[in-house]
């Protein structure tokens, strides 16, 4: 009998054999079940060895191998490569790429009903309602119809029985529409066509390549990827292409918009998926049958056929780094994965990454411009407010420049964007008596106050609890006060100030899910919002006609915190943000309340001059040996008591192998000190860009031995310095 070597989705550090017994089809990268301990476990077959490898040795048997085309050489070679690099176990990354299980089997059927148009003998009320609603959509199972109809589904079988409905056996997740790439795109301007022809040639003729479309906001980066996946679809009949996009708020525009361009919407892939979305996508994904795939992060380990095309839009995104479990950074592993596919390779933005710069620039990646906004629109003016010449009143956080400013757009009959990252209504309480500040319990992080709900919220771990009435800490009487603005707080202000104004707002709390989010983006859309508050969530994605004035309430908020992207990471989000204006006829500004105009990313983007700004950055970075001038990776140990993991980070920084071009920092408390219960430090590892640094973390992980209690995770290029 052959010899199966089965890698398990488990936590393991290699593979194990099993026989195969006879008249099994199984192939290199087969999904399998095979029995480890009590149970069977899902895996794939990583190699196929001899008879002769199982002589004399009592092997286990491979249970089952299920119906889904074997998994690819080279998406088994990108999980190798991903789990190496993350220092992970390569059954780790398995488990990634089997995150839908019931995608391993054929589609369920479902009997779903169909009017006959006979009329039954008895007619009521309940049965009109269940015919109607028969009558209005395409074939539903008898539960979703009875909801339909508002009545129970036993009307539903009395109905079938009487001849008024006929019962159909459909497949409960059927294969995707084909999208046509035949369909007209848009006329492309001179500059988008160059760009589109580019990318077309590389999918005629094959191969890896990576692009950087590097274009304004609104230049429309999006209708030119377009032409690149026509071009790939029709270039190859079986040829998949793969779009990661940073959030899911974003999808539902999206979905539209490739919906009109392929007439069929994308196979969709992220966390809102219900478990039967999820499997239809990877089932349709795995056997090569969903040629487009749009999605998430997670949506990189999908297990394509024949992937021919990544697209990765708004690639200087932080939502691409995973941050908990195996850390990745989805950009640099879908180049990867496109490498190894030999795929071409779009990044897309308008303020791309310096990373991703430096590579256009050393010319790893092929640089297409967009300059200009097609038409009428045009980018909008920024302009400072410095805030120590025309500070806000007392306990409030508009300036009268901006208050004037918004007046006079909503005179207009325009609309008003004020950008605030921050959620709830005052990101700090304190007590006027004893001036304690709220904590999240057995954390130093502050709570939120949200008047929405009435709850103090920790951001971090979630905690939440309704606002008391006493000071926990002294027992005052209403003695707590919200300190800072939310957006909560911003809408109240504008409340008073412009009365007969609609104002909304939107964060992650007031729109949660798709539906409210929709509901907020067709009321600005239609003119029905005068003010719209936001955070970061607004920032991407959205054309909205009539807005014409985008305030940053805090242009400042993000360049605390000793993290070595705050500058970047404040420029890319705020022209993210004044980018939102000026989208169609009427122009646009943008006015940026600021503390400190003289920081570079203030002035730069004031003045539109992203590239003065990367280079002054990228000075910085190559002088202190940073990313991507050098390389990173960030441990963080952390345990019950303060003292053992103190210990415990004693005891491996002596283990740290010595390396030419190696520097370790730490061990030091990590900026979240607390985190659910745990205590956290923190090292940080910087090497020289030539070094193997997944390799010098593996040998260093290899040496430790921790307390049970102590967990350790190694974070390859951190982007948070949580
Ligand atoms: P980006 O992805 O660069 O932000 P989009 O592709 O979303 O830009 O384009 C911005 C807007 O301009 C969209 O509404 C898009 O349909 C429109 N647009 C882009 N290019 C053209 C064109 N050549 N003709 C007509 N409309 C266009």
């Amino acid at each position: 009998m052959p010899v199966a070597r089965i890698l398990f989705t488990l936590p393991l550090p290699e593979p194990f054999d099993y026989a195969v017994p006879e008249g099994m089809e199984i192939a290199e990268g087969s999904y399998v079940a095979a029995p480890v301990g009590k149970y069977d476990r899902l895996g794939i077959v990583v190699e196929i060895l001899p008879d002769a490898a199982g002589e004399g040795r009592a092997l286990k048997e491979v249970a089952e191998v299920y119906p889904v085309p074997p998994m690819t050489a080279a998406m088994r070679d990108f999980l190798s490569f991903s789990a190496r690099y993350t220092v992970s176990h390569p059954g780790q990354l398995l488990s990634m790429a089997l995150r839908a299980r019931g995608g391993l089997l054929p589609s369920p059927t479902e009997t779903v009903y169909e009017a006959t148009g006979a009329m039954p003998a008895r007619m009521t009320e309940a049965r009109e309602k269940v015919l109607e609603a028969a009558g209005q959509s395409d074939a539903l199972t008898a539960a979703e119809l009875a909801q339909a109809a508002g009545v129970s589904s036993g009307v539903v079988k009395g109905l079938a029985e009487a001849g008024a409905l006929r019962a159909l056996e459909m497949l409960s997740d059927p294969p995707f529409p084909k999208p046509d790439p035949d369909l007209p795109g848009a006329d492309l301007t001179a500059e988008q066509e160059e760009a589109a022809e580019a990318l077309r040639a590389a999918a005629r003729a094959g191969g890896f390549q990576p692009f950087l479309i590097d274009g304004v906001t609104g230049s429309g980066k999006t209708e030119v990827y377009f032409e690149a996946i026509a071009e790939t679809l029709k270039a190859d009949p079986e040829a998949q292409v793969l779009v990661l996009l940073p959030e899911i708020a974003l999808t539902q525009a999206i979905l539209s918009r490739f919906e009109a361009r392929f007439g069929a919407p994308p196979a969709p892939w992220h966390s809102g998926l219900s478990d039967k979305e999820r499997r239809r996508t990877w089932r349709e994904t795995a056997h090569g049958r969903a040629r487009i795939v749009i999605g998430a992060r997670s949506a990189l380990f999908l297990p394509f056929r024949k992937l021919k095309l990544v697209i990765v839009d708004e690639e200087h995104d932080g939502s691409f780094k995973q941050e908990e479990g195996v850390t990745y950074h989805a950009r640099d592993m879908a180049v990867m994965r496109a490498k190894l596919e030999d795929a071409a390779v779009i990044l897309a933005s308008a303020t791309p990454s310096l990373e991703t710069i430096v590579n256009a620039e050393s010319g790893r990646y092929v640089r297409l411009k967009l300059s200009a906004r097609p038409g009428a629109a045009r980018l909008p003016d920024v302009e400072l407010v410095d805030l120590r010449a025309d500070p806000p009143p007392k306990g409030m956080w508009l300036s009268s420049r901006l208050v004037n400013e918004m007046r006079a757009t909503f005179e207009a009959g325009e609309q008003t964007l004020l950008f605030l990252n921050r959620r709830g209504y005052a990101p700090l309480v304190i007590c006027k008596a004893c001036g304690e500040r709220l904590k999240s319990p057995g954390t130093e992080n502050w709570l939120t106050e949200h008047r929405y709900t009435g709850r103090l919220v920790c951001h971090v771990t979630g905690f939440s609890m309704p606002k008391p009435k006493t000071c926990p800490h002294c027992g005052a009487a209403d003695s707590l006060m919200g300190v800072g603005p939310g957006v909560e707080r911003v809408a109240e202000e504008v409340r008073v100030l412009m009365p007969e104004a609609r104002i909304e707002i939107f964060s992650s709390d007031t729109a949660q899910g798709g539906e409210a989010t929709r509901g907020i983006v067709e009321r600005m859309e239609a003119g029905e919002i005068d003010v719209l508050i936001g955070t970061q969530i607004v920032a991407k994605g959205h054309n909205f006609p009539k807005l014409t004035l985008v305030g940053v309430v805090d242009a400042d908020s993000g360049m605390k915190g000793g993290d070595l992207r705050a500058g970047e990471r404040t420029y890319q989000l705020l022209s993210q943000v004044a980018g939102r204006a000026g989208r169609a006829e009427r122009p646009g500004r943008a006015l940026v309340q600021t503390y400190a105009p003289e920081n570079p990313a203030m002035l730069a983007l004031a003045d539109g001059d992203r590239d003065g700004f990367l280079q002054i950055e990228r000075d910085v970075r190559a002088e202190l040996g940073l990313p991507p001038f050098g390389r990173l990776a960030a441990v963080i140990l952390s345990g019950p008591t303060a003292e053992l993991v103190d210990e415990t980070a004693r005891t491996i920084a002596e283990l740290a192998p010595n390396g030419e071009g190696v520097e370790l920092y730490g061990p030091a408390p990590a900026p979240i000190t607390v985190l659910r219960g745990r205590h956290r430090r923190r090292f940080l590892v910087k090497t020289a860009r030539n070094v193997d640094l997944p390799a010098y973390m593996a040998a260093w992980v290899a040496k430790l031995k921790l307390p049970s209690a102590v967990r350790l995770s190694v974070d390859i290029d951190p982007y948070s310095f949580l």
